[in-house]
């Protein structure tokens, strides 16, 4: 069922944007197949199977997981606000953890940044009332073709519904459901489109990629990320984050000020290590193998990065 249904629209799509005869020279058939085979196309492939549960946080804020980056929800008379849109294939079932929420319509759609597996259902959500609001530099790389390195694979520009209607470039500031929600820009940290998002009332702080919970970070050095500007968007979190704050991750479980403190030494430390062998002439084979990260690896190492992705992922970056 999920093969039949996500499929198609994904080839469907793909194939239609690679019609331009500057992308497919772009591609090649080898990099076609490749692509095909790769985590992104499997990621959207599975994206219907995944289970989406809604855990409510505080007032009128609720956080969905699964089938994409984490999705936090503002309900309300107004219309629902959403913080990211998951993968398209999990249409399906964010649209039941919504309705399981309150009737009230979908209308304001934010995108914490430009990746895919926050932007993918992006077209739906816009189809069904939401208007799109990022900083420029989502809507410049959903607009263009983007090859992140660290996926092996290159976007096409997204449909014209997915594109973001309104933009901003440092910050901004939205009243909906009686509530204050604060937007601001990252300095260029998981990738150069990062932005938070406060709901100041219930103080609750989604902090877009910036944050991973209990998993290694990716971070896209091919739209600006690096892991300095990932650390330094961590402290910079912890100068707001108060002990009474529900913070939101990009992606696991929902958070306070103590798990991103451990977070914030998890990064800075790995990147000293790494750093000091790399300093020495140590390769990346011989910095992995000194399993600089064991403590962890077992928990943090069992999602979208593995420990030896992690380190080289900070590797490159120092
Ligand atoms: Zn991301």
């Amino acid at each position: 069922m999920t093969t039949k249904l996500d499929v198609p629209i994904s080839r469907r799509r793909f194939v239609a944007s690679a019609s331009s005869a500057t992308v497919l020279a772009l591609l090649g058939p080898r990099k076609l197949f490749a692509q095909k085979e790769g985590l992104v196309q499997t990621a959207r492939r599975t994206a219907a199977a995944e289970t989406v549960t809604v855990q409510k946080l505080r007032g009128n804020v609720s956080v969905l997981m699964g089938g994409g980056g984490n999705i936090a929800v503002l309900t309300g008379r107004d219309g629902k606000l959403l913080v990211d849109a998951g993968f398209a294939g999990a249409r399906p079932k964010i649209t039941d953890a919504l309705a399981s929420l309150s009737p009230d319509p979908i209308k304001q759609l934010i995108n914490s940044h430009w990746h895919f597996d926050h932007t993918d259902g992006n077209e739906w959500l816009h189809s069904a009332g939401a208007a799109i609001l990022a900083h420029t530099n989502t809507r410049k790389h959903l607009s263009t073709t983007t090859r992140v390195e660290g996926w092996n694979f290159t976007f096409p520009p997204a449909p014209a519904g997915a594109i973001p209607g309104a933009v901003f470039d440092d910050e901004r500031t939205l009243q909906l459901n009686g509530t204050r929600i604060a937007l601001e820009h990252y300095a260029p940290a998981h990738t150069d489109s990062d932005i938070s998002v406060h709901f100041t009332d219930a103080d609750i702080f989604h902090l877009a990629d910036t944050f991973w919970n209990g998993y290694y970070p990716f971070i896209d050095y091919s739209t600006g990320g690096s892991i300095d500007g990932m650390i330094r968007a961590t402290e910079a979190n912890l100068t707001k984050v108060t002990g009474e704050m529900i913070v939101i991750p990009g992606h696991g479980e929902v958070a306070d000020r103590t798990q991103l403190v451990f977070y914030r030494d998890l990064l800075a430390g790995t990147r000293e290590k790494v750093a000091a062998l790399k300093k020495q002439g140590k390769s990346l084979d011989e910095i992995v193998a000194a399993k600089l990260t064991a403590a962890t690896d077992a928990k943090w190492g069992s999602g979208f990065r593995s420990p030896k992705d992690f380190i080289a992922d900070v590797f490159q970056g120092v």
